[in-house]
């Protein structure tokens, strides 16, 4: 009871790091997963959700261009006829660099991505929910969408953003029987930090996760599970909430 096991869920972003533990954590209890991806990478996760016995498609498709986001979702309901669940989640590391530095493509990109990314996506899932009565969403924020970043304004504004985005459509589509929810995962181990101890030579992500409660970096996985608990039945009077996933680093 209140498992995910023949539910068909989108995962965006799932070529790598959270999206791509969070298609497979779906697959192997059960789910149907559209696995989708700006890269041809979503069809190595499908390929690895089906040797493992579980049921996927991958779709190509870039988030922040409409046309790639109807195709996505129609591509969900063709295949498999419904689309219970879905996690936004596809995102792009954020421009380093002080405000006063910040460039107009650097912000127009960031916002492209991590925010009408998920507007878009949410606005085509829901079109769909809505008509079938049900459904529940996950969107991927961030620590830096709960308190600000020092050398990311533009990854925090946006991330901020996708929090006012799942409280909106929770208070609309309640009543449409959808549930809308946001994590906030904190320092995770996948491509993105990599990406970021690349561009900034003084970060070093152990370092800044020894100083939190936990004192650790979170693995793929661990958000994962966050992500399945919210879209799965087992969290069906929970909506409109964001959940940190953080070992303890906005509690203090
Ligand atoms: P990642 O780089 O490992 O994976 C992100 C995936 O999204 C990649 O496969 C990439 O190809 C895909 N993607 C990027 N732009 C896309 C687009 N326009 N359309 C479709 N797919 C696109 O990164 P990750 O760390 O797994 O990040 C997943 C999410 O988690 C992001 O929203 C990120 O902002 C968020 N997040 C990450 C961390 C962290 O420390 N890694 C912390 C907080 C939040």
């Amino acid at each position: 009871v209140g498992g995910m096991n023949g539910s068909v869920v989108l995962v965006t972003g799932a070529g790598s790091g959270i999206g791509r533990a969070a298609a497979e954590l779906f697959a192997g209890r059960g789910a149907r997963v559209v696995a989708a991806d700006r890269s041809g990478s979503a069809a190595e996760t499908a390929d690895a959700i089906a040797d493992a016995g579980g049921r996927a498609i991958a779709v190509q498709a870039d988030v922040s261009v409409e046309s790639d986001v109807e195709r996505m979702v129609a591509a969900a309901v063709s295949t498999y006829g419904t689309l219970d669940a879905a996690f936004n989640n596809a995102g792009i590391a954020p421009p380093v660099g002080p405000f006063e530095q910040l460039s107009t493509a650097s912000w127009e990109l960031s916002s492209s991505v991590n925010l009408r990314g998920v507007w878009l996506c949410m606005k085509h899932e829901l079109a769909v929910m809505v008509r079938q009565g049900h459904g529940a969403i996950v969107n991927t924020s961030s620590v830096a969408g709960l308190v600000g970043n020092a050398g990311g304004a533009a990854y925090s504004a946006v991330k901020h953003g996708v929090i006012g985005l799942t409280r909106s459509a929770a208070a609309e589509h309640g009543r449409h029987g959808i549930r809308v929810n946001a994590i906030a995962p904190g320092l995770t181990r996948t491509g993105m930090l990599r990406q970021l101890e690349e561009l900034d030579e003084n970060l070093d992500a152990d370092v800044v996760a020894s100083q939190t409660p936990l004192g650790r970096v979170a693995t793929p996985q661990e958000i994962a599970e966050a992500a399945y608990w919210l879209a799965s039945p087992r969290a069906s009077f929970v909506t409109g909430h964001v959940l940190a996933v953080d070992g303890g680093e906005t509690c203090v």
